[in-house]
Order: C-alpha cells, then structure tokens, then sequence
C-alpha cells in the first residue's frame, strides 16, 4: 500500500532561498522543529514571515531581536536565476553584496548566444565568463 506524507520546507520570504538543516536536508516531517532548526541557524522570524540570514539587517541592540528587512529583492535578479536554472538545470549561487548582485554558475552546457543575448539585454547586467578546463564559470554582475 502507498501512502502520501507530508514534509514541511522554510523559505525565506525575500529572496526565495530554502532553509536547511545541519544534516542537510530542506523538508523536514514537523513543521515546527523545521521553523525552530532554522531560528537557531541564524534565520529571523518577523510579522510571520521569515528570512534568511543574507536578507535582513540585525538590531545593534544585543537584547533585542527586532531586525531589519532588506529592500525588495529585485525581480530582475529572481527572473535571471529562474532563465540560468532553466538553461542550466542547476541552480545558481547569488551573493548580494552592498551595491550589486553576483550571479554565478557553471557552464556545463554553454551558453547559447540567443541565450547570452536576453541575459546582457538588461543594461544593468555585465557579463563575465571564466574560462576553465572542464566548464566555464559565467558571473553576472548586476548593480543596484
Ligand atoms: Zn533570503
């Protein structure tokens, strides 16, 4: 007989980024040592949404958990990781530092030009390949 079970993920409001846990995994069967696991990894918790730790802004105050939220995650950013996961079947890593994003991920298959065309027809978006022996490494870097 089959049965269906079901596991619960945490996923930052913001950026989309999924929680996991110490051993690695992202679902987990009770979803509240999902949300505890991820509070003690840094995680916050607010207005009953929840943020990874690369989206929020902690209070300088030691004795208070208030945080702050990050700005809006832009759209161009979470419409290039969706285009490269697409084109890639992997999903890419993005770093968010004080004035820009980098999106990087490896060129298993390259990088049509068709392709390569849409992703520099943003003009915030610069294009850099890394040339390697195996595959090629492919960082955007999109300023804020
Ligand atoms: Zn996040």
């Amino acid at each position: 007989m089959i049965v269906a079970s079901v596991f619960y993920g945490l996923k930052c409001n913001r950026c989309g980024s999924m929680h996991e846990n110490s051993d690695g995994y992202t679902y987990m069967m009770d979803e509240g040592q999902i949300l505890e696991d991820a509070l003690e990894n840094e995680w916050a918790e607010k207005d009953g949404k929840h943020y990874c730790p690369n989206c929020y802004i902690p209070s300088e105050d030691e004795d208070s958990d208030e945080i702050v939220v990050k700005p809006t995650y832009p759209e161009l950013i979470k419409k290039l990781e969706k285009f490269i996961l697409n084109i890639t079947k992997n999903v890419p890593r993005t770093v968010e530092g004080d004035d820009k994003f980098e999106i990087s991920f490896y060129e298993n298959h390259a990088v049509g030009l068709a392709e390569m065309n849409w992703i520099t027809s943003f003009d915030e978006v610069c294009f850099q390949r890394i040339p390697a022996r195996h595959s090629n490494q492919v960082i955007l870097i999109i300023n804020k």
